[in-house]
Parts: C-alpha cells; structure tokens; sequence
C-alpha cells in the first residue's frame, strides 16, 4: 500500500532523508525507531506530504505523491496521522474534534458524522468525554481523542509519531492498548517509536534509522536480540 524507491529529502542544504526504500503491505506494521535527529519524523511526514521530498518515489496505495494537488488530498483522505502533542483544536469540543474532518473534507451529513465520532470513542473507550474540550482532559485521554479523530476519517494507513512519548508513564497503557486493539483490526501501521514492548507484540518489522538512513530491519524478535550494526547495538544498549 506504500513504495518508497530511492527517496532524498533535503532542507536547505542539510541531506536529511539518503536513499529511502520501503515497501508497506497492506495490513502490515511496522516500527521505526533511532537516534534524535535521525530523519523519522521527517520521513513519515513525507508519507502524507506534510514535507516535500526532492528525488525518488513515493506512491501511497497507487498514488503518486508529486506537486499534484489532488493527489496529495487524496493520499491525506486515506493516511491519518497521530503526533507527540495530539495537535487536537483546543476551542472544539472532542465531538467536534472528530466531526470535523468527515463533515467538511468527507461532506458526511453531522448526524453521521456523530455516530462515527461516538462509535469511536467508544472504541478508544472515553465516550464520557465527548462533550469536553482537549484542555480538560488528561494527555493519554487527548491522545486518545486524536486517534479516534484519525480513525473517524477511515484511513487505509495510520501514521504515528511517538504517540507516546510526552505522556506520563501510568499514561502511556492506554494509549498503546488502543493501538494494539487497531493492530488487531488489521490496520495498516507505521509507528515511529521506542516502545520495545508494543513492537515486539505487533510489528512484523523494525526498522532502525541513523542519519537519514535505514540502517537495520528485522523481525522484531532478531532486531532486538541479535541486532547487526553496531550503531543499531549502541542504540539498543542506551534505551533498554
Ligand atoms: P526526534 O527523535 O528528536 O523526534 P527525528 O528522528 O524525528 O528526531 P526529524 O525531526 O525527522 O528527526 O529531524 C531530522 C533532522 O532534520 C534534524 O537534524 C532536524 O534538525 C532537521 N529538521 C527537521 N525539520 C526541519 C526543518 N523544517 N527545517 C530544517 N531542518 C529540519
Ligand atoms: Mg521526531
């Protein structure tokens, strides 16, 4: 559902992103994690172009990402994305965080668009919260909140970028338990992460990326055990 051939991205001058090749099934899920200042967030932002790369391919389920921009609105309808701090509309009410996109992107008639809202906090088990705003809820709640916004645009793909990592930790259970129950689903996942636990319970791959580079992949199971690198060995030794 994703091909990425020979991708670069630059920023100015700075080569950020060197040679990236990665081949997403459908249903497939994958981990990335590596060093800060790797280029992680940076590639899976390329993925729903919220940045631009300069050479080689990118096709999201047999589109092609290019300065066309109703391909880029179409690859968007299909990639949701969670990032670090929610990024949830702080003067909307949850419910209307999640309707949002559907009723004006989807042009989902509202009563609709509130039953899938409410089906998904269901899901993501905060149907109490509906009526809140983000600022009264606590950050494994808003990020909760998020991923129901993402899924209430029924993506193919979902993307998402340390979903964990500015919780606290008696926070961060319920976010990845929502995300295992979506792994379950057969949703497809990328998820940029140094949760070892999460990847070693759903990923069919780890990646590992230094400097603009995947440097490492494996199956979870001989990534983390019997890594091949040694800057895929340093990296592991620091976090675990
Ligand atoms: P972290 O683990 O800290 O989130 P990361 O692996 O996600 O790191 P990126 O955010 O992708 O890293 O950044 C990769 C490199 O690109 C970093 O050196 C960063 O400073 C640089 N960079 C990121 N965004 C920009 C930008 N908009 N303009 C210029 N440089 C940028
Ligand atoms: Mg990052």
């Amino acid at each position: 559902i994703i091909e990425i051939e020979e991708m670069h991205k630059w920023f100015g001058d700075f080569h950020v992103l060197k040679n990236i090749n990665l081949t997403v099934h459908r249903g497939e899920r994958i981990v990335i994690c590596g060093p800060s200042g790797s280029g992680k967030s940076t590639l899976i932002r390329c993925i729903n172009r919220l940045e631009e790369h300069q050479r080689g391919r990118i096709v999201v389920d047999g589109i092609e990402l290019t300065k066309d921009l109703k391909n880029i609105e179409k690859v968007r309808t299909e990639v949701g994305m969670v990032f670090q701090h929610f990024n949830l509309f702080p003067h909307l009410t949850v419910l209307e965080n999640l309707t949002l996109g559907p009723i004006w992107v989807r042009k989902t008639p509202k009563r609709e668009a509130e039953e899938t809202a409410r089906y998904f906090l269901e899901k993501v088990r905060i149907s109490e919260q509906a009526l809140k705003y983000p600022g009264q809820l606590s950050g494994g709640q808003q990020q909760r909140v998020a991923i129901a916004r993402s899924l209430c645009m029924k993506p193919n793909v979902m993307l998402f970028d340390e979903p964990t990592s500015a919780l606290d930790p008696e926070m961060v259970k319920e976010v990845l338990d929502v995300m295992i129950s979506l792994a379950r689903e057969g949703m497809t996942m990328i998820v940029v992460s140094h949760e070892m636990g999460f990847a070693k319970s759903v990923a069919h791959r780890v990646m590992f990326m230094d400097d603009g580079e995947i440097i490492e992949e494996n199956e979870p199971e001989a990534f983390f055990t019997n890594p091949q690198n040694d800057r895929t060995k340093l990296f592991l030794s620091q976090i675990l």
